[in-house]
């Protein structure tokens, strides 16, 4: 392998015999493990953007499919590679939507989300607590428009939080139908519903099943 991360060109990888490689333009290591399952039944590789040395791109843009969309298409103009990126967050209707593409920016540079779910609590008030996760999925191929795919899943605000499993917002948002959080669940119940599992399966569906 070639890289220098400074004109933003990576250098050959070569797929061990017919197997191909994508890449995870994520440092995040849950996310990394979750999709490394799923493209292994497919004879893809994947590799993420820390073992690439790829550097994080700002997220500039204000959807979730834009910010996606800018994360693939960087790591797949520096790597040559299939690459895939996701941007998810917290919906509140009654906020406008917020905290949205904010929700990681609401937690502040110590990624207190007591403080986040608190500050989404009390804006809320009296309003209707009905909120979505989201998370869209981009898959950037060389070469080829990017594609995005999203997923969603409906609930309500919950207070006071509750749970001890998961991360972020999840001690807050109880799933619609469901009498505990996300933060009460374990992870493969989480994953039975979740908004990246549905994003995911909509990817797969329209990548490898079309
Ligand atoms: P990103 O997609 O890594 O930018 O994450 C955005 C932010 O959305 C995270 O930092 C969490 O605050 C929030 N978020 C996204 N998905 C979940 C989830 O499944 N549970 C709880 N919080 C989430």
């Amino acid at each position: 392998m070639n890289f220098s991360k400074g004109d933003m060109k990576v250098g050959v990888i070569m797929a061990s015999s017919d197997r191909q490689t994508w890449v995870l333009a994520s440092h995040n290591q849950g996310k990394i493990k979750e999709l490394r399952e799923i493209l292994l039944s497919r004879a893809i590789d994947l590799k993420s953007a820390g073992e690439l040395d790829l550097p994080e791109p700002e997220e500039t843009e204000t959807t979730f499919e834009g910010n996606a969309a800018l994360k693939a298409q960087a790591a797949c103009q520096a790597t040559g590679l299939v690459c895939v990126a996701d941007d998810s967050g917290l919906s509140v209707d009654a906020l406008g939507g917020d905290p949205g593409i904010y929700s990681a920016r609401w937690a502040g540079p110590d990624k207190d989300f007591a403080a986040a779910m608190t500050r989404v609590h009390e804006a809320l008030g009296d309003k209707a607590r009905t909120a979505r996760f989201v998370c869209v999925i981009a898959v950037a191929r060389p070469g080829e428009p990017v594609r995005t795919y999203r997923g969603e899943v409906v609930g309500e605000i919950a207070w006071p939080p509750r749970g001890t499993d998961g991360f972020g917002y999840d001690p807050v948002f109880q799933p619609e139908g469901e009498t505990r959080t996300f933060a009460q669940m374990t992870s493969a119940e989480k994953r039975s519903m979740s908004h990246r599992a549905r994003a995911l399966a909509a990817m797969t569906a329209a990548e490898f099943e079309a």
